[in-house]
């Protein structure tokens, strides 16, 4: 069983695809163990984000990351890491397979609707910086 960190961006927030969103990935079987809508401060942004500090994107990141509301989210399920980041398609959606979340609803690299972690590593670093031991219920 793995955990993996999941979140829908600013962007699918206020397009109202949260509901859209977590029909799908209840649907194909992932517990949601934890839940919560709020604003990122720029200094969690930069800690979550901080694999790209340096890249010419990363101002625009942190910014877009930061300017309303999230749904974070904490996935459990057989193999979730890897399988959510199949469902969220690839990262720019011009590429992303019809059928992945990406595809689906977004149309801009900067605003791609939805996060997932990369790997285990990323997992457990971005499930600790978003959220307590207690805030998930299984
Ligand atoms: P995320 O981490 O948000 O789930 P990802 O893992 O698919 O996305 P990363 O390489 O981690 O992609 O990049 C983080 C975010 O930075 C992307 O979602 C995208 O919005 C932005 N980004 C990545 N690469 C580029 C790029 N070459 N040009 C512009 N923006 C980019
Ligand atoms: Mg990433």
């Amino acid at each position: 069983m793995e955990r993996t960190f999941c979140m829908i961006k600013p962007d699918g927030v206020s397009r109202n695809l949260t509901g859209e969103i977590l029909v799908r990935l209840e649907r194909k079987g992932y517990k949601v163990l934890g839940l919560k809508k709020m604003i990122i401060s720029r200094e969690l942004a930069e800690h979550h984000y901080g694999e790209h500090k340096g890249k010419p994107f990363f101002d625009g990141l942190v910014t877009f990351i930061t300017s309303g509301p999230v749904v974070a989210m904490v996935l459990e399920g057989p193999g979730v890491i890897a399988e959510l980041r199949k469902l969220m398609g690839a990262t720019n959606p011009k590429d992303a397979v019809p059928g992945t979340i990406r595809a689906d609803y977004a149309t801009s690299i900067d605003e791609n609707v939805v996060h997932g972690s990369a790997n285990a590593d990323d997992a457990q670093r971005e499930i600790g910086l978003f959220f307590k031991p207690e805030e998930l219920v299984n």
